[in-house]
């Protein structure tokens, strides 16, 4: 809240639909609808019944159960590169095991990440990373060894001549290139032409595993992920948000030659206590299983377009499927460095502007506003009065 100019954040009590109630009883149009997992908003009838069942038969057993099988098959099913998939309880450990499999199965230890791009705060990916840590301008962060980064290679998103000279430069000891298929942790910016195609070849020619953090994007952007919108298909996938239904899980997969050097099959090893958590994976089933129908993406395609036209005389609009960012400048913004070229005051005004309407996008030009199915054309076009009233 600091960086669009306010002291105090609101505390949430209650959330329904698209909206928020906070501890004062004032009510809030949410767009952040908790950073991208609840793709059918708050308090989704189905999902609240999935968890309580569950809850009333164990909260957790550190045992293999049925329900986490039938979440890895709708993994499986829907993401292309996925053949086998491990679930974990955070996009952060889904990145950090990811990357630790890519440098075990090419026995390399250096990485490529773009600037902008964020991947949880693992040591090791937080150097030049966005979303929080574009906010507040730090870097990287205090108490990060610079030996945890001194294997993080980092490029410029979309620029093909830079990730090229990485590879011609490190390609023999380089184990994976990790890259957000649409950036979403600098506000959106979408893959230029070509651009996750170069480095599929890149990685193709030098041997190093492409890895798509599709925390954000995975079924948001397409069922199946950005590597199916765009035909791109990566060697690991990390997953996140809404693969968990707005309870913590997350997951990694790809292809099974990699994923069995994972233990207790192989020798990589990978644990947590909770993963595949019974309400966890309940939360995630109740939302997976409805994504099957191509209809909610046509909808979310629907309604994410109603917006961009309605905003776009307003800002600079850039959205993929149901996840869009109003940015405060004239051009197209392609990397981290047109993202923070933006006007942030101009964008703090905005929120501060919105916010007193009852409408809560994200306290951060560096974030994306997410689009449910819970965002009906009534909260679009509030939405879209109040930024016209606020430009005008
Ligand atoms: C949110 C996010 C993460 C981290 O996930 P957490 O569950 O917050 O640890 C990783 N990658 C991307 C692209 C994200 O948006």
């Amino acid at each position: 809240m600091r960086a669009v100019g306010l002291d105090e954040p609101f505390f949430v009590r209650s959330g329904r639909g698209a909206y928020l109630e906070d501890v004062d009883g004032r009510t809030y149009l949410d767009w952040v609808m908790s950073w991208g997992p609840l793709v059918f908003g708050h308090a989704d009838p189905e999902t609240v019944e999935a968890v309580t069942a569950a809850a009333q038969r164990g909260t957790s057993f550190g045992a293999p159960t049925e329900a986490e099988v039938e979440v890895a098959a709708e993994i499986a099913d829907a993401v292309p590169s996925v053949e086998k998939v491990r679930l974990v309880s955070s996009g952060t450990e889904a990145a950090m095991s990811a990357l630790r499999l890519a440098r075990a199965f090419t026995s390399r230890d250096r990485i490529v990440k773009f600037a902008g791009c964020y991947h949880g705060h693992a040591d090791a990916l937080l150097a030049s990373a966005g979303s929080g840590v574009a906010t507040l301008g730090i870097p990287a962060s205090p108490g990060v060894p610079t030996a945890t980064t001194a294997n993080t290679i980092v490029c410029p998103y979309n620029d093909v001549d830079s990730i090229a000279a990485a590879v011609a430069q490190y390609g023999e000891g380089l184990a994976a290139v990790i890259v957000e298929p649409v950036a979403g942790n600098m506000g959106v910016v979408p893959p230029a032409d070509g651009f996750l195609e170069t480095l599929r070849r890149l990685c193709d020619a030098c041997g190093a595993l492409l890895v798509f953090d599709e925390v954000i994007t995975g079924f948001r952007v397409a069922r199946g992920g950005a590597q199916e919108l765009y035909g791109v298909t990566p060697d690991l996938t990390v997953l996140g948000k809404i693969v968990g239904g707005g309870l913590p899980l997350a997951a990694f997969g790809g292809r099974a030659e990699i994923m069995d050097r994972l233990a207790p099959r192989g020798d990589v090893y990978q644990a947590g206590t909770l993963s595949g958590n019974p309400l966890a994976t309940a939360a995630g089933l109740a939302v997976l299983r409805r994504l099957r129908d191509d209809a909610v993406y046509d909808e979310l395609e629907r309604r994410g377009a109603r917006l961009e036209a309605g905003l776009a005389p307003h800002a600079r609009v850039q959205r993929v499927g149901a996840m869009a960012t109003m940015f405060m400048t004239d051009g197209p913004v392609r990397d981290f460095d047109d993202a923070q070229a933006c006007d942030t005051e101009r964008y703090a005004s905005l929120f501060r502007h919105l916010l007193e309407r009852g409408i809560y996008v994200a306290p951060s030009q560096f974030e994306a506003m997410f689009i449910s199915l819970a965002h009906g054309d009534e909260e679009i076009d509030r939405t879209i009065e109040a930024v016209a009233d606020f430009d005008g």
